[in-house]
């Protein structure tokens, strides 16, 4: 895992491999919500949420677990 230590690593999602299944929601529900089509959503929008905290753990374990590889921490 990178980190930018001027404001903490960036879990990606890159949603044309993720099938909307929502390990990583489960992983991380105060930091990822679902569309109405199950697919992962940063709370605030978009693609991208800078990890804080305890999430950047189980942010990792939701890369290790995401059953298509369609997530990364930079
Ligand atoms: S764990 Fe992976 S495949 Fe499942 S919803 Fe999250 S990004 Fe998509």
């Amino acid at each position: 895992m990178t980190t930018d230590h001027r404001r903490g690593a960036v879990l990606h999602i890159d949603w044309t491999r993720c099938d909307g299944r929502g390990v990583c929601t489960e992983l991380l529900p105060d930091t990822l919500i679902r569309d109405e089509w199950g697919y992962p959503l940063a709370r605030h929008g978009g693609s991208t949420v800078v990890l804080e905290g305890s999430d950047a753990q189980r942010a990792a374990d939701a890369v290790r677990l995401c059953p298509r590889m369609a997530l990364r921490i930079r």
